[in-house]
């Protein structure tokens, strides 16, 4: 049964009373009744005629009789026919079929069908006017009905009572005060609070707000009161959807707390959304029944606001962090590369190949240094131009990592010339691989003109004392291939010590 039944049921009982009222007065006779109002309406017909009548008698006026009668039966529903008899009893002037109708039970009196009123003309009796007027117990039974006043009063007491008491019940409950029996001191010790606080009835209505709810909420208590709690625009925390879960009513019909709710509520008068923490706990009675409950709303807005900021801040510093990282990886890569080429620099091949010619000294394993320098370069830019010559440069260096097992291991140790480090290769395969590489490099379709490079071979072996040594033996080799006529691969054990000076 819903909320409202008890203020219908009320909104009846009421108009039942008032209607029992209404006709218990009718049958003690203090209402006005029915006949005796048809009564006293046709005596008032009759003696308005009666003058009528007398008036033309005096004045002898024959037509204005005739007239009056006339009138008398077209203006009353209930007149069916009069006329005039002297008193010798015959029938001087009529309506039609007044004869006819004119059957009186007493031939004397008046009866409520048969009005009889006698006429006098210049002081002597003169005769009757007669009225006959419809017999009301011919109506039919709901006609009779309806025509009492009293069944049109109550009818209209019943439904104008009934809306008039069920609209006024209504505003009274709900106006009406329920916290009026709370004790001040309690209402005062909950108003402290730092907690919205709603205490429940079992429909979840609102039977004591605290002035901590007020505030937070901007809902005035008096708007509060006798109102469901489910009825204000709960929504879900950080959305405008609506809110499914409440706790209070879970508690009251579980009769047990469930966990706490997080719910939001828009406030009233600034329209910004509250996120509160809400607990919902029923009040018992001596059976473990929920009589209620007991809401708190714990204000979480500013917790939340700033756990949003931190949650920022945290982001920003992460997304400044994985920035910097990337800044530093793009610089240790500028750092280590070769812009043109994307091979490595000169500093850095140095750094990372010197351990590995230590450790090959060491160790006696072997390791070799191939220099490279493209030949007659200047005519290439010459004919072609710079940018012609940085793309052939780029050919070349992407070729020389065909040499070495890392790409670390080549660099651009020049303007167009390279160098690359073999660990673990002696002289033979050295010259080997770079000769490989001479003939790609001087096939038609490499670099898209035709160019050649030469090169020179060094090895470990031939005892270099430390990596610069191996690249100078290696750069003299070069220097051979070029005196030779370029475009070759010069070893530099195989030099004639002689010519080295
Ligand atoms: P050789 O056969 O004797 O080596 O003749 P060469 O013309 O190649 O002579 P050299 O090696 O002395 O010339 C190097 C030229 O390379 C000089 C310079 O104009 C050109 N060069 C140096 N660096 C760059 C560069 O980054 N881009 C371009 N396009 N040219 C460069
Ligand atoms: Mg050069
Ligand atoms: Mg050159």
């Amino acid at each position: 049964m819903n909320a409202r039944s008890p203020t219908l049921r009320l909104s009846l009982g009421l108009v039942a009373l008032s209607c029992t009222i209404l006709l218990s007065l009718d049958l003690l006779g203090i209402a006005p009744a029915g006949t005796e109002a048809t009564l006293r309406e046709r005596t008032q017909i009759v003696d308005g005629l009666a003058q009528q009548v007398a008036a033309a008698l005096s004045g002898d006026d024959r037509a204005a009789l005739r007239r009056a009668l006339g009138f008398a039966v077209q203006r009353h529903d209930e007149v069916l026919s009069a006329g005039l008899r002297s008193h010798e009893g015959r029938l001087l002037l009529s309506t039609p079929e007044h004869a006819q109708l004119w059957q009186p039970d007493d031939p004397v009196r008046s009866s409520p069908t048969h009005a009889r009123v006698a006429l006098s003309s210049n002081g002597r009796g003169w005769g009757s006017l007669e009225v006959r007027f419809d017999d009301m117990a011919s109506r039919g039974v709901l006609e009779a009905i309806w025509e009492r006043p009293i069944v049109r009063l109550t009818l209209l007491l019943g439904v104008l009572g009934f809306v008039a008491y069920l609209l006024y019940l209504r505003r009274t409950l709900r106006h009406l005060d329920p916290s009026a029996v709370v004790p001040a001191r309690v209402q005062a010790a909950l108003d402290v609070m730092v907690e919205g606080v709603l205490l429940l009835d079992e429909q979840e209505r609102v039977v004591l707000a605290n002035a901590a709810f007020e505030r937070r909420t901007g809902y005035p208590i008096s708007s509060l009161l006798g109102r469901p709690a489910s009825s204000l625009p709960w929504q879900i925390p950080g959305s405008a959807e609506p809110a499914t879960s409440l706790p209070w009513i879970r508690a009251i019909r579980d009769s047990e707390a469930p966990p706490d709710v997080p719910l939001a509520l828009e406030h009233r008068d600034t329209g910004e959304q509250h996120s509160f923490m809400v607990k919902g706990a029923p009040v018992l009675d001596g059976w473990h029944r929920a009589k209620g409950a007991i809401a708190t709303f714990d204000d979480v807005t500013e917790l939340e606001r700033r756990t949003a900021e931190l949650q920022l801040a945290l982001a920003q510093l992460e997304k400044s962090q994985h920035e910097i990282r990337l800044q530093n990886q793009e610089l240790e890569t500028l750092a280590r590369q070769d812009p043109l080429t994307g091979v490595s620099n000169r500093r850095h091949l140095l750094a990372s190949a010197e351990p590995l010619f230590t450790d090959a000294r060491a160790r006696a394993r072997g390791l070799c240094c191939v220099m490279v320098d493209i030949d007659h370069f200047k005519a290439v830019n010459d004919t072609h131009g710079h940018a012609t010559g940085d793309r052939v440069i780029q050919h070349v260096a992407e070729a020389m990592t065909s040499l070495v097992p890392s790409s670390d291991l080549v660099c651009r140790y020049g303007g167009e010339e390279f160098l690359a480090v073999l660990p673990g290769a002696d002289a033979a395969a050295a010259a080997a691989a770079a000769d490989r590489l001479r003939s790609r490099i001087d096939s038609p379709g490499f670099a898209r003109i035709r160019i050649s490079a030469s090169f020179g071979v060094s090895t470990i072996v031939d005892g270099a004392e430390t990596f610069a040594d191996l690249i100078n033996q290696a750069d003299a080799a070069l220097y051979a291939s070029k005196q030779r006529g370029r475009n070759r691969v010069t070893r530099y054990d195989d030099l004639d010590p002689e010519t080295l000076g």
